[in-house]
């Protein structure tokens, strides 16, 4: 097959996996330490794939042959699909083709299962080898690894990629089981747990002697596959939270189910709303970044977030008693909670109402949009009397805005 075909193939398998961002990395350049690649700097063609993904790195699939089989997935074992297999040498080849016309800024590299977990990785591994040993590429490198490959396998494969990564795929052992019933949700996270103590120990190494060989510096990800069963928003948030907080993953990325051809009946006809994925990863941020729980962003009645408003400010409209949040005096947890304030602006905050009384026409010079924290009218969902009076009354220097979610002084009782 040429090598043309192989590829269009292969990087169309390779577009249903989202976890491909090369952000955290360390930073390389070849241009001191002479080889090829940096993972920075500029003139990295980015590129979209139909359904609006950023994708700047050479995403393909080794092989999408595979053994095993996964319902969601098009290249499995019972799909009627055009097979292709590249081997080491071709996708070495074509990373540094790619890189050298500026196309890419790296390699993703993920694989069908072939003959085994053992042999599959021991061909992903390869090609990262030659293009750090043979080639001295600098460049970015990310490869998926399979949890069920030996642990020595995992080491050399940590030792070659900036990042690595084990696609947790569904959130619930429930859910793997109904549609990939060969996973186990158990077994991943415990080959996650082996790959976060492994980058743990290179970490305190390097702190010794920068001569200590690094472990996937760029940390590891997962993907979680969104709308394929119906398990909820909450679910999927908990387990994203757990293994932030478990295996200190740098990303949880969301995809939302795409149908495939000859689809089983046990997956919905249609994709869910790629909003909902949105929503997704505003919630993550939110407990990432903003000290959210996730139980605050979900309740037991509404376990799925609403689409049609932000995660935030649904939380705010939910916790309307809360407000408005006093700029000069709220702690920093307060002021993360209020809508269409981020943490950067939080920060200038709490530094600048040290020297003096913020005021409202401090707002715009804080880079807060007035629109934003301070609507003009009221949320387009009914506001409650009492929140509605507590804004009007508050008059004069403090605010004279018809309703806020911030105010300057303490609320008086009314
Ligand atoms: S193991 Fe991966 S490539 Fe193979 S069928 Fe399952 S999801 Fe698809």
């Amino acid at each position: 097959m040429e090598l043309t075909r192989k590829l269009a193939i292969l990087a169309d398998a390779a577009k249903y996996d989202a976890s491909c961002a090369s952000s955290g990395t360390t930073k390389r350049n070849s241009r001191a330490s002479g080889g090829i690649g940096s993972t920075t700097g500029t003139g990295i063609c980015h590129s979209y794939t139909p359904d609006g993904r950023c994708v700047s790195l050479l995403k393909i699939l080794l092989t999408n042959y595979c053994i095993y089989d996964c319902l969601y997935c098009i290249n499995r074992i019972s799909s009627d699909v055009p097979r292709a297999r590249f081997t080491v040498d071709e996708v070495v080849q074509l990373t540094l083709d790619f890189y050298r016309r500026n196309y890419i800024e790296g390699l993703f590299l993920s694989s069908g299962i072939i003959r085994n977990a053992d042999y599959t990785m021991e061909q992903v591994i390869a090609v990262a080898r030659t293009l750090r040993q043979e080639h001295a590429f600098r460049g970015y490198i990310h490869l998926k690894t399979i949890p069920e490959a030996a642990p020595a396998l995992i080491e050399e494969a940590g030792r070659w990629a900036d990042r690595i990564s084990i696609n947790i795929e569904l959130p619930t052992a429930a859910a793997l089981a109904q549609l990939a019933p060969e996973k186990n949700l158990a077994r991943t996270r415990r080959a996650m747990a082996g790959i976060q103590e492994r980058i743990d120990g290179a970490k305190a190494a390097r702190r010794e002697s920068r001569k200590a060989p690094a472990f996937a510096p760029a940390g590891q990800s997962t993907q979680m596959i969104v709308g394929a069963t119906d398990t909820s928003d909450a679910a999927i948030l908990e387990q994203a939270s757990s293994l932030y907080s478990e295996h200190k993953l740098r990303r949880v990325y969301y995809s939302a189910f795409s149908p495939i051809p000859d689809a089983s009946s046990k997956l919905p006809a249609i994709a869910p709303p790629l909003v909902r994925e949105h929503r997704l990863y505003q919630a993550d941020w939110l407990v990432r970044f903003y000290e959210f729980r996730v139980e605050e962003l979900t309740t037991a009645e509404a376990p799925n977030l609403d689409l049609s408003i932000d995660p935030k400010l649904a939380w705010a409209l939910r916790n309307r008693h809360l407000f408005p949040i006093d700029l000069n005096k709220a702690p920093r947890h307060l002021l993360l909670r209020i809508p269409g304030i981020g943490t950067k602006s939080v920060d200038r905050i709490l530094k600048v109402r040290r020297w003096h009384k913020l005021r409202l026409e401090d707002l715009p010079r804080l880079h807060l949009s007035l629109t934003r924290c301070c609507p003009s009218s009221s949320p387009p969902i009914t506001t409650p009397p009492r929140w509605r009076s507590i804004a009007i009354s508050s008059r004069g220097r403090s605010c004279r805005l018809t309703a806020s979610w911030i105010c300057f002084r303490r609320r008086r009782p009314l």
